[in-house]
């Protein structure tokens, strides 16, 4: 296939076409700088931290980000999973260093809690909390302005799929690029909100970007990942489906009313937390390793 504006080999079909390796680079970054713009994500003056996971999504945003002259920092949590997670921090690592970046690298055994199932919690959903409740507190503490993760488009759709199909509408509050700074919830963003994920993998690929392609071993079979193929099948016949769905998705949410939810303080910890008895999941999920610490955990 020819590129849709030069007629060289296309690399892509995109959103908007084939494109060669050239003018998808262009497009790419073009599109990431639109929505920091579009959304006041941040800018030049900003303290900007990226969460980065070694994986292809968070290496090619960091990457982007250089690329467009951004200054900031990176933050690795160290989930420490056997197998997997130091693979990913050393590409974390060799990725920083290329870009000559500041990386802020913290292991979550240093502050009591482990990525294992706690009671009715899966592991998956423990992993969530403590990653969501760690980036918020380094980022807090350390007086950051804007914590960027790369969430993409077909991360954003699958999740959406996944509370149609689960009557979770509440969730759709969860949908937005930006989630302004309240308290002690510093404020987040999400550049690759209209990127999908094979356009980071592509541009991975024609950036020789070294990027952990493991999975992590306790994803095998999640409802996500069903969903991102299904999203994949449909995009095999319409090419802009997921762009057209979500920002659809993001008008539609413009136009219902959703009640506010309320928050309380963390008892423990003082961070916010929805929890009736005002104690966060993630002080929850820490005590319950406290109160087990001389019995060995069961392995998932
Ligand atoms: P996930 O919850 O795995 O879908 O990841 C959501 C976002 O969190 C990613 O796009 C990254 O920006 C960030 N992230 C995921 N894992 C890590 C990690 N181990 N350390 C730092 N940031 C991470
Ligand atoms: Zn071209
Ligand atoms: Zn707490």
């Amino acid at each position: 296939m020819k590129c849709l504006k030069c007629n060289r080999k296309a690399v892509i079909r995109s959103r908007i076409g084939y494109l060669c390796k050239d003018h998808f680079k262009e497009y790419y970054l073009n599109e990431i700088k639109k929505t920091i713009k579009k959304y006041n994500m941040f800018d030049e003056n900003s303290r900007i931290l990226v969460a980065v996971s070694g994986g292809k999504d968070s290496s090619a945003l960091a990457y982007a980000l250089n690329e467009l002259g951004f200054k900031f920092e990176g933050l690795y949590i160290n989930l420490e999973i056997k197998g997997y997670s130091e693979k990913c921090m050393k590409n974390v690592e060799e990725l920083f260093d290329l870009l000559d970046k500041k990386l802020n690298i913290i292991n979550v055994s240093d502050y009591g809690v482990k990525i294992r199932r706690v009671g009715p919690r899966n592991v998956c959903s423990v992993c969530g909390i403590v990653k969501r409740y760690l980036m918020n507190k380094f980022a807090y503490e350390n007086k950051f302005d804007v914590l960027v993760t790369a969430h993409n488009l077909t991360d954003i759709l699958s999740f959406f799929f996944n509370n149609l199909y689960s009557n979770t509408i509440e969730y759709f509050v969860k949908l937005d690029p930006v989630s302004e700074r309240k308290d002690k919830l510093v404020k987040k963003v999400k550049p690759l909100f209209f990127i999908t994920e094979k356009e980071n993998l592509v541009f991975c690929i024609i950036n020789k970007i070294n990027f952990c392609s493991y999975r992590c071993p306790y994803s095998k079979g999640t409802t996500q990942l069903e969903w991102k193929k299904i999203i994949l099948s449909i995009e095999n016949v319409k090419k802009d489906i997921q762009y057209r769905l979500v920002r659809t998705l993001l008008n539609l949410k413009r136009n219902i009313k959703l009640k506010e939810e309320g928050y309380h303080f963390c008892k423990v910890c003082g961070y916010p937390t929805k929890s009736k008895d005002k104690i966060c999941s993630f002080c929850k999920i820490k005590n319950y390793f406290k109160s087990f610490k001389d019995i060995k955990p069961v392995e998932e």
